[in-house]
């Protein structure tokens, strides 16, 4: 399974998991610590992600991102302003996009090392989130795929950005389980809004399984925001049987799904303990390998 990630990731001078765990993962990935994955540039994608955050953002704040005027634009996610921050948010969005492509050739998982994403909104960064790479893969994903593109968030915090960016698109399903009610907003149409306060690891994992029996059947692709910022509340075996989960519907399903990383943080765990988390991610959609591989294809070649 690729998974997608280049420095650019951390090019953000501003240092904070969102701008470096991304480097620690990928580390973690090259020691061997996620068998069957290889990290992959997503280089090829990086003009489509310049084109797409210019579409998607308003032309005051990609300014302010490429050149950090005015300040306080520039910085809106959270983070002081440095030129990498803008090579951070091209190559994390060619990261999704990258993955977006591969889930659907291989019809099968990939993902990318990408993180600050759903707060975004168009005029500005909120909530240490940078560009809406998860709006501008399931925007994309409508132009790759028939029927429905979903995007799962379970991110411990809601996606007001992405509701804000995609809400009214009747192409792409919005399904946010958050554990927090930082950025919760009114969802449009069919999509849907949950935020649970305190749950037990079942009746959260009871809530996952609600959400994947909401995926319609038409759906061509699932974009999943798999933060780890429920935990401490929900354990770090109760997430590791979350991605269990997500993982195997979409592989039983034969729904291709693209993931990013969202939000964990080193509030009260170690940096190793945050890798730790992300790498049930990983390693749960690499256990499931695409059609093409587990089936035998009709030549009897691979
Ligand atoms: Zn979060």
């Amino acid at each position: 399974m690729k998974v997608f990630y280049n420095e650019a990731y951390t090019a953000a001078a501003h240092a904070f998991d969102t701008t470096r765990k991304s480097g620690e993962i990928a580390t973690a990935m090259d020691e061997g610590c996620a068998p069957g994955c290889e990290v992959v540039d997503p280089i090829d994608f990086v003009d489509l992600a310049e084109e797409l955050i210019e579409a998607t953002h308003a032309p005051a704040y990609v300014e302010a991102l490429r050149t950090g005027e005015p300040y306080d634009l520039a910085g809106s996610q959270g983070f002081s302003w440095d030129e990498g921050i803008w090579d951070m948010a091209v190559n994390s969005t060619a990261g999704v996009l990258a993955a977006v492509d591969e889930a659907l050739a291989t019809g099968g998982s990939s993902g990318s090392l990408s993180s600050g994403l759903h707060h975004a909104r168009r005029a500005g960064g909120v909530g240490y989130c940078t560009v809406n790479g998860l709006a501008m893969a399931a925007t994309r994903g409508t132009e790759l795929v028939s029927g429905t593109v979903v995007i799962l968030d379970l991110d411990a915090h809601c996606g007001g950005g992405t509701n804000e960016l995609i809400g009214g698109d009747g192409r792409i399903l919005h399904l946010d389980l958050s554990t927090s009610s930082f950025d919760s907003y009114s969802p449009d149409g069919d999509d849907e809004l949950t935020v649970l306060h305190g749950p037990s690891d079942v009746e959260y994992l009871e809530h996952v399984h609600g959400c994947l029996g909401r995926i319609p059947d038409d759906t061509g692709l699932v974009i999943y925001n798999a933060g780890m910022d429920p935990h401490p509340g929900v354990s770090a075996e109760g997430l590791a049987q979350r991605e269990r989960l997500v993982a195997a519907w979409c592989a039983r399903n034969s729904v291709p799904v693209a993931f990013v990383l969202a939000g964990g943080y080193t509030w009260g765990i170690t940096m190793d303990e945050l890798v730790d988390l992300h790498l049930h991610t990983v390693r749960a959609f690499a256990g499931h390998p695409s059609r093409a591989a587990r089936e035998p294809s009709v030549t009897g070649r691979p």
